[in-house]
This record gives C-alpha cells, structure tokens and sequence, in this order.
C-alpha cells in the first residue's frame, strides 16, 4: 500500500490516531494466549461513525484491506491479519461513547468500541442490567462482541449478543453508513438484516453502534458452589434447576478437578471451598425479582438434589466476598492452563441431552490418543457448550504436543459432527477455523454465505481470510 494512501487517512483520523511503528503495533497483533502473531502495514483509530465511513470509503477506492478490530480478546484470530501485512488494522477503539441509556424503554445505545464492563456500568448506573457476561468483559468491546455473537455465562436466561441487540449502525463496506439503530420490540418490515452483521466476524460490514436490550436488575442472587459424581448427574440437576430453584436460573457451568487444581495451584488467592474433593462441579447462579427468600428456596432445592444423589456436597455464597471467590474459580479456569503448558483447545456445542455423551468420548478418545493427556473440559453445560480443552501430559515436549493440535480436533470433531453439534459453539470461525468450514457446513449454505459476502463487499476488503 502506498505511503500516500496513509497520508490521506492521516488527514481523516489525524496522524497521531495513525500508528506504524512496529513495537506500538505490538499490542494489535499479537493475541493474548500468544497463538497468533499478525503483520499490518498500519493502526488507524478513527473517533466517529462519520471517520469510519471515510475510511472505508477510501479503502474501497484504493482496494486497501481494512481489518476491524475492537478489544482483541478474540479466540479465533478474527482481528489479526496473519499474511504478508498488506492489511490496515481498524480499530474501533475510540468510538467509545455511550450514546443514550433509556431506563423505561429499556434500551441503551452505545458505540462499537464500548467495553462491555462499561456498557453493564452503564446500565446498572440506571438501574439496569445488561447481562452479556464474559471473563474478557473488561477489555472486550461491543463491536466485537456483536461481530462474535458472543455467548458467556449468562445465555441460559438472556440469550447470546444477538438476542441482546434491537438494532445497529453499521458502516457498509462501500462506506455509506446504515443507520438501523431502531428500539423496536415489533418490526417485521423485511429482511433482518442486522442479524447478518451480527456474527459476520468483521467480514460483512463494520459495527459502529448498537442498541442493546435492559432487563430489570435482580433484587437477590443465590450462588452456589457444588461437587457432583458426573456430567449425567449435572445434566439431570440442570433440568431440575430450569424446573424450580427458586428463582431463575442464570449460570450453570462445569468444572472437572483437574481444572479446579489448575486454578488452585496458580491463581493467587483462591482455595477449594469444598472440604473433599470431587470429580466435577458445577457454579450454579439463581436470580430473583423478591429480595427475600432466595437462599432459603435454594438450599431446600439443594437438600433435595443431595437426598437425590444428584450433588454430593454444597456450599452456598454467605457474602458478595465469597460469590466472588466462587466467580473466580470459574474465570480464571482459561487463563491458568498455560502454566500446565500445551493445550489443546475445542469450543463445541453438542444437543443438551447429549453432553454426558459426548464428554465420555471425547475424554476416551484424547486419552487413548495421548496418554497422560489431562482433559480440562468446562463451561457453559446449561447451552450444551464445552470448551474441550487437552492440556499435555506432565513433563512431555510442548512443541510435539501441540504439534498434533489437528490431529485431536479432528477426532474431537468427528465426535461432534456425529452427534450433530458445532465445532465452535461461541468463539467464531475467524482464521483458527477457516478451513474447516467447508466439511462442517452444508454446501447450499456455505454457497449462500459465499453469496451474501459477494454482494455485501465485492472486492474483499473487510477482513479477507476470516470465515471464508
Ligand atoms: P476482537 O477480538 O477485537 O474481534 C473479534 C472479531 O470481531 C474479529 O473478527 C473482528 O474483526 C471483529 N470485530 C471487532 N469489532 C468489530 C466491529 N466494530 N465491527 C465489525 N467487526 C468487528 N467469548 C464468548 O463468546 N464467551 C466467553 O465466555 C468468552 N470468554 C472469554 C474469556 C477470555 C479470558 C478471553 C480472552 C476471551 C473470551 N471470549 C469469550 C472471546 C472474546 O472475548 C469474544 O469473542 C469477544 O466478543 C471479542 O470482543 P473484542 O472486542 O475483543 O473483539
Ligand atoms: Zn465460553
């Protein structure tokens, strides 16, 4: 790309909102678990929807290829050009206002480049709650998380990021500027198209604003802490707990030993709150409108869940200080496994009923293919969504472990193909995944995706070899 190409986006964003040095160009390029590190010619920060479409207006003329990027704390590479660095690096960083928060319409528009905290900040400011809860929500954004249709911890009462948005501004990638940023519950005047932005992965358009849906903040919150014989045992407590906890259930996530010992050895200031220990657990979350009686209901659900034999033992949060402790446990589960080493990493969804199942399996299969392989797989069991994580055999090579990274998703996968599930249930397809579209996704929709990417931006300029 030529330097005079870079002096006309200087003169949109200002030079100091361009960065080309190298080692400032660091944090944009390399993501944080260190799987990728990416090549860009520039950063360009534009601070409003009106600089973006400039930008890509002037991308389009020059057929300069533009990859949008929010908080960079995606899974899959989506936000990192790993080529030869003809690519400019869009970030969306300094549209960072929230633009209007409508308590009794329950609504609040904010811009792509809001970190999510701040968005559930915000709302709760105005009594509240934005619910889209991920570990990353201090430095993901909204723009990314829509792109992402990011999932979380909360999507078994709300729903994932696209059912928390109403409507969105987007940047077309001819650079005319969208404004669908409607506040309608009710509109079925044609296609929707916001929802083709919504997990289009940079690739279709760029985010520059969203309304997002409020819901009432819960007057009480019931966290319990529990250890059960297995994923069959969860899976049925689950069922009961959608049925009547006493409130509604709003997390439901599983936990093996091996990834609470993780967890345990390496982050600072955390300890089992359970006296024996237990092959798995699961951090359970129930919410509720009436400020009284929640944790009495709980544990009376809980006493029958033991008698049943479908926990073994319970500890339910006393203190917002231990709720966090419980939190912790859960959040720090991603981050602690690089101190094991290697891992090898899966983000899959399987139908409910199938979760015991597949988690047999698939532990059966990684173990006889790698013995001494420690299975970490946790997370989101009330969407069916496993994050089936392989950390290496104590003591082995890194680098030959990891080297047969393809090797076990593809026998992971072959698994959940079978059982009719998803190889990447809320982290995206980005680059990590490109090439394993064309053997998950039925021909007639992989044609119609190439189709609509074709039409929407038919040079390929936003975010060439992500997705597709
Ligand atoms: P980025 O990483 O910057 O970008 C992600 C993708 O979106 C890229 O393809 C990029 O090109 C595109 N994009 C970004 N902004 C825009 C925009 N404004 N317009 C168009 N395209 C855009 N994800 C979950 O779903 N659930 C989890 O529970 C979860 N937990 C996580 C925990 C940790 C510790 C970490 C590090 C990540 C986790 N993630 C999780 C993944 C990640 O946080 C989400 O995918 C998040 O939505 C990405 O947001 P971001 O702003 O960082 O986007
Ligand atoms: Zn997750």
């Amino acid at each position: 790309m030529s330097a005079q190409v870079l002096d006309r986006m200087a003169g949109i964003v200002g030079a100091r909102n361009i960065i080309a040095d190298p080692d400032a160009m660091l944090p944009y390029l390399k993501e944080w678990r260190d799987l990728f590190r990416g090549k860009a010619t520039a950063v360009v920060r534009p601070g409003s929807t009106e600089e973006v479409a400039a930008i890509v207006r002037l991308a389009a003329e020059t057929g300069t290829m533009l990859v949008p990027q929010g908080g960079n704390t995606g899974l899959v590479g989506g936000q990192i050009p790993i080529t030869e660095g003809r690519e400019i690096i869009l970030s969306l960083q300094r549209l960072d206002k929230v633009r209007a928060v409508d308590a009794e319409g329950d609504t609040m528009i904010v811009e792509a480049g809001v970190t999510l905290q701040r968005a559930q900040e915000a709302a709760e400011a105005a009594g509240r709650l934005f619910p889209l809860s991920l570990a990353s929500e201090g430095t993901c954004t909204i723009g990314g998380n829509l792109s992402t249709n990011a999932g979380g911890t909360a999507v078994i009462a709300y729903g994932n990021a696209r059912e928390l948005c109403m409507g969105l501004e987007v940047v077309l990638a001819d650079g005319r500027i969208w404004n669908g940023l409607r506040q309608l519950r009710k509109d079925n005047t044609g296609y929707d198209l916001k929802n083709l932005f919504i997990g289009a992965e940079g690739t279709l358009g760029v985010i520059t604003a969203a309304v997002l849906k409020l819901f009432p903040l819960p007057a009480a919150r019931a966290t319990a802490f529990l250890a059960l014989p297995g994923p069959a045992e969860a899976l049925a407590l689950l069922n009961a707990a959608k049925a009547g906890a006493g409130g509604t259930l709003t997390t439901f996530e599983l936990m093996p030993r091996t990834g609470l010992d993780f967890v345990l050895r390496h982050a600072a200031g955390t300890r089992d709150p359970l006296a024996e220990p237990s092959p798995w657990y699961v951090l359970m979350e129930v919410s509720a409108q009436s400020a009284t009686g929640l944790d009495e209901a709980v544990e009376s659900f809980l006493g029958e869940a033991l008698e049943n034999g479908l926990i073994t033992d319970a500890v339910l949060a006393g203190s917002l200080e231990q709720r966090k402790d419980f939190w912790k446990l859960r959040e720090m589960l991603s981050e602690v496994q690089r101190f094991e080493g290697g891992s090898i990493k899966h983000d899959i969804s399987v139908p409910l009923h199938a979760t015991p199942d597949f988690l047999a399996r698939a532990i059966a299969t990684v173990e006889a293919m790698i013995p001494g392989c420690r299975p970490v797989p946790f997370g989101h069991l009330g969407d069916g969504n496993i994050h089936f994580n392989v950390s290496q055999p104590v003591g082995a090579d890194k680098e030959a472990f990891l080297a047969r990274w393809d090797e076990v998703n593809h026998a992971v996968h072959a698994i959940v193909t079978e059982m009719h599930g998803s190889i990447s249930a809320e982290h995206g397809i980005g680059r990590l995944k490109r090439y394993l579209l064309p053997s998950v996704k039925d021909p007639v929709e992989l044609a119609l995706m190439k189709t609509l990417k074709a039409t929407l931006d038919p040079q390929g300029i936003l975010n060439p070899g992500a997705v597709l």
